[in-house]
């Protein structure tokens, strides 16, 4: 799959991810304006793939977003979604615990969300929090934690063998681009509101964070729910790999429109 250069951001099953090899500022070979024009030409596809995925009603799909604070998570949903058919797809953040979140296992409200048949699912966060913040921060003994990844695993088995196409994308932004996102939130009136203190607790946390990660893309990128590693410190880059990442996937699927009913053939309505 030469011609697909986002194929090569995919994390083979049982490697061991090193994040400083990757290059946050790649293009991929790609050009601005050009890339644009691309991101639309995919988007076209992605919409008539999604049409067909909720006409058939029998398979779903789910897409995994995991990042760094301000690595683009909103803007990627937002910039790759915006063409498709609204109805069809459902996006589910995962903050702080709460309420009965808390009395359960970690898996319960993941689980409560993914996207029925016919649907696009997209997790704006996800499990992968109580193997990564709960970890860094120590919400949890490593005693509890580090049994998570073999049950994630198997969970995303089952969706797979259930129907669901995972895929996981790692928006991998550097610590500087970071650093210049988070003061332009504080700086600009209409961003403040997404800046928090704790963000630069967390980035103060960067190298625990980075750990966190290499552990979990090393360990749960299987064939059936692979990882990809996107460059994301230029949005156009980050947005047109995740939008191919996701027609890849979609076109694998090959979704098929249902059979008519019969005698449709010159039937004119009066
Ligand atoms: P975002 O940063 O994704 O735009 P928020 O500002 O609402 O959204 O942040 C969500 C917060 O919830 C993050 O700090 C994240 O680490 C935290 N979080 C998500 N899942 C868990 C979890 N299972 N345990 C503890 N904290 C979590």
């Amino acid at each position: 799959m030469a011609s697909n250069p986002v194929m090569a951001l995919r994390v083979a099953p049982g490697s061991n991810v090193k994040l400083h090899r990757f290059d946050t500022d790649d293009t991929l070979g790609w050009h601005k304006e050009s890339a644009k024009r691309e991101l639309e030409k995919v988007k076209l596809r992605l919409d008539v793939l999604q049409q067909r995925l909720f006409a058939e009603e029998r398979r779903s799909v789910l897409l995994v977003l995991q990042a760094m604070d301000a690595a683009g998570k909103d803007g990627t949903i937002r910039s790759i979604l915006s063409g498709l058919n609204p109805a069809g797809v459902t996006v589910s953040s995962f903050g702080v615990p709460g309420g009965p979140e808390v009395e359960h296992d970690y898996l319960w409200r993941v689980h409560a969300q993914a996207p029925a048949k016919g649907h696009i699912g997209v997790f704006n966060r996800s499990h992968y929090e109580d193997v990564l913040v709960v970890r860094v921060k120590g919400f949890q003994p490593k005693a509890v934690w580090s049994k998570r990844y073999d049950h994630i695993r198997s969970f995303e088995q089952m969706l797979s063998d259930e129907g669901t196409t995972v895929l996981k994308c790692f928006l991998n932004v550097s610590p500087d681009v970071q650093r210049k996102r988070l003061q332009e939130r504080i700086d600009d009136p209409e961003k403040r509101w997404k800046f928090r203190q704790g963000d630069l607790e967390d980035r103060a946390l960067w190298p625990q964070y980075v750990a966190a990660f290499e552990d979990a893309l090393s360990r749960t990128s299987t064939a059936s729910a692979p990882w990809y590693v996107v460059p994301a410190d230029r949005n156009w880059v980050r947005n047109l790999a995740v939008a191919k990442i996701l027609l890849h996937h979609l076109e694998r699927m090959k979704p098929r429109l249902p059979d008519p009913e019969d005698g449709l053939d010159g039937l004119i309505v009066e």
